[in-house]
């Protein structure tokens, strides 16, 4: 199996928003929850582009690996809760709020600064999983400051979340290749019916 099937499609054009998208699994048996192992989370981690992740396997007793598996699903609930709550324009849940933000201001406590290119940046060494962790919860927490927030949608096939990053925002679909092809063909479908029906009748056609 390559990695394209293993794991959610990364069509979510942020890295906060693709890890959002490892939640939805039930889609037949093309993923599973990445958040089922340590191992899995950094290896997806590697897959989708954060960099805060050190080769080889995490060195974590089971209990520790608990307590990890379980702050990466709160976070990446919270992530999700507050980015829905955006593309939808409703309030957000004050407890995601807050868990984003407790989650994004250990990521700076945490972080290595550095400068480049005249900017402030942060890394994380990654010695630890949480690393992996803190540049997420980081760059969700960029993302909802910085935006573009109105930008942020999510597929109403599948449940993706996604930056729109076409020109005019017409983006619906989390990807043409899937979502919105089934639509098509869902379309044809019925316009195919309803031509049909069209033909029974007698008298003028149009
Ligand atoms: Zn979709």
């Amino acid at each position: 199996m390559g990695e394209a099937e293993r794991w959610p499609r990364t069509v979510g054009g942020h890295v906060a928003l693709d890890f959002v998208n490892t939640d939805v699994v039930s889609q037949g048996d093309r993923s599973t929850d990445v958040l089922r192992a340590t191992g899995e989370f950094l290896a997806w981690c590697g897959h989708a582009g954060v960099v805060s992740v050190a080769p080889g396997p995490a060195r974590l007793s089971r209990a520790q690996e608990r307590t990890f598996l379980t702050r990466a699903a709160e976070l990446r609930g919270a992530v999700r809760s507050t980015v829905e709550a955006v593309a939808g324009e409703r309030d957000a849940d004050p407890a995601a709020l807050t868990a984003l933000s407790t989650a994004g201001a250990e990521a700076v406590q945490r972080a290595v600064p550095a400068l480049e290119n005249g900017r402030l940046v942060w890394a994380w060494d990654p010695g630890t999983p949480d690393a992996a962790l803190w540049e997420l919860a980081s760059a969700a927490v960029d993302l909802l400051r910085a935006g573009p927030t109105g930008r942020i949608k999510v597929c109403p096939g599948c449940g993706f979340v996604f930056l729109d990053s076409t020109k005019n925002g017409s983006r619906r679909w989390c990807s043409m290749d899937d979502c919105g092809k089934q639509e098509k063909m869902r379309r044809y479908v019925a316009k195919r019916a309803q031509d049909r029906t069209g033909q029974d009748r007698t008298g003028p056609r149009h």
